[in-house]
């Protein structure tokens, strides 16, 4: 049959990028069908005037030994850039100006961030009893519950605004923070935790890009997939033709064509998998065209460096909602990896709107970029004016994991079900991160190329 494939891949996100290079490594007939003129999804890189900026991750948290082989697999693992021992370094605003966030036990005790009683009711958190009813909880109600609202508002907040862009009063924790929910669950307390995670020495991973920018990631497998993978091609429809997948594909030339296959990875945005799905699962279809997302504008800037008066010497900043500031956080990713900013100059990256704060990623780029720089202009103390401004709004940035998030995820588990050999992948459920991505993609196509030997061994 002509348009034949063992799997069809929709989406040239991260997520769907790894499977189809894991299925092509494996032999297996694949096709990845992109919409856009570029791999990458999210990731993306902007090159201009000896600047290199990340209009979407600046980051990638090595930790797992699923993105080191895909790195291995791309030819990458030599290639990867270590942030600067200094990214280790977090600033926070509190009352007006950024000051250092405690690293370790020792300077949380002797930090100006949290006041006396805050401290106390950190150290408290060993003895509070672990949660063991059913009744999901929400991050800040977990926060409170162990840690107290002051470090709920200035550690807790900040840090599910930097991940999720997300707000604590209605992230669900299990969902959103698992591994924080598993902590507590396991250990009873989250120092009892990282104490016995010490003992078992267990590595927190590296902050990781390449030296042209994260989007050699996605290019790279893109090229290694060479004519299985298909920019300028959006997915349509997907619907069942006997055992078989049947996948409309509306072409670069506006016309459409059919592919058929026995199994079909998703890997889209959760609008856009509502809409390819309708014909094939009206249920799962609708449940997910619910799931929200929070927008985002980034705000990239370069300044000479004599014009910043802060030395950037860190990651970056983050905003504490009862801070009132218009930006959610700010990078300094010049800080960060090597040939980021021009000689001479630094680079900053803001990040504006979020769960919180939808509206003001939905304002005049012009206004977005002036009201970021009037913000962040005293935080830093610049002096200048940029020499370099770009704004790049996400109006669908991050899903969010809410309270009752759990749904989405049985939904799914129901559709697979019901639909044997079609997968839903990418952000939408287990993990934004692209860390979670790379993971999560090649433990489902695991289960994919176990679907695709069951059903050889069915027709033999
Ligand atoms: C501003 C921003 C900052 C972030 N910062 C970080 C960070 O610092 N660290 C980190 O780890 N993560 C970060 N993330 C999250 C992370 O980048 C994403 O969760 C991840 O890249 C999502 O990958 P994905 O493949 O699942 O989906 P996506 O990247 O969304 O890819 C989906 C792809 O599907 C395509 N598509 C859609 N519809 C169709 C169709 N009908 N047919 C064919 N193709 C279609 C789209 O064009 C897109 O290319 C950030 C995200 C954003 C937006």
């Amino acid at each position: 049959m002509d348009n034949f494939y063992d799997t069809i891949v929709v989406g040239g996100g991260i997520s769907g990028l790894t499977s189809a290079l894991i299925l092509k490594r494996k032999r297996f007939k694949v096709v990845l069908f992109e919409s856009s003129f570029r791999p990458g999804g999210s990731i993306l890189t902007h090159k201009v005037d000896d600047f290199i900026f990340e209009l979407g991750p600046n980051t990638v948290l090595s930790n797992c030994k699923e993105m080191d082989d895909l790195f291995d697999l791309c030819d990458l693992l030599e290639k990867k850039l270590t942030a600067f021992p200094d990214s280790k370094k977090r600033f926070i605003v509190k009352n007006g100006n950024i000051v250092p966030l405690p690293l370790g036990l020792f300077s949380l005790i002797t930090t100006k961030v949290f006041s006396t009683k805050a401290k106390m009711r950190v150290l408290k958190e060993f003895f509070v009893p672990p949660k063991r009813d059913a009744k999901e909880e929400s991050v800040a109600e977990f926060a409170i519950r162990r840690l107290g609202k002051e470090f709920l508002d200035y550690a807790v907040g900040p840090f599910v605004s930097g991940v999720y862009a997300g707000d604590p009063d209605k992230l669900s924790l299990e969902h959103a923070v698992p591994k924080i929910y598993a902590i507590e669950q396991k250990y009873g307390s989250l120092i009892k935790g990282a104490i016995a995670k010490r003992r078992g020495g267990q590595p927190s991973g590296d902050l990781i890009s390449f030296p042209p920018g994260l989007q050699a990631l996605p290019e790279t497998i893109a090229s290694l997939l060479e004519d299985s993978f298909k920019l300028k091609s959006r997915v349509r429809k997907i619907s069942k033709s006997g055992d078989l997948y049947e996948v409309k594909v509306q072409l670069e030339d506006g016309t459409s064509k059919l592919f058929h296959s026995r199994s079909v990875i998703v890997a889209v945005p959760a609008d856009s998998a509502s809409e390819i799905l309708s014909e094939l699962d009206e249920d799962f279809s609708e449940g997910i065209s619910s799931l929200p997302y929070a927008p985002i504008a980034v705000v990239s800037l370069g300044y000479k460096k004599e014009d910043v008066g802060h030395p950037l010497n860190g990651f970056g900043f983050l905003a504490p909602e009862v801070e009132n500031r218009f930006v959610l956080g700010c990078l300094f990713p010049s800080s960060l990896f090597p040939n980021r900013a021009k000689k001479g100059c630094v680079s900053l990256t803001a990040f504006i709107g979020g769960a919180i704060h939808p509206e003001r990623a939905f304002l005049e780029e012009e206004d977005i970029l002036e009201k970021t720089i009037k913000d962040i202009t005293p935080l830093l103390r610049i002096k200048g004016k940029p020499i370099f401004e770009k704004v790049t709004i996400w109006h669908k940035a991050i899903p969010q994991y809410l309270l009752g998030h759990r749904a989405y995820k049985s939904s799914a588990e129901i559709f697979e079900k019901r639909n044997p050999g079609a997968f839903i992948s990418g952000n939408l459920l287990y993990g934004v991160s692209v860390a979670n991505c790379i993971q999560n993609s090649t433990n489902l196509t695991k289960r994919v190329i176990s679907f695709l030997q069951g059903y050889e061994s069915d027709i033999m």
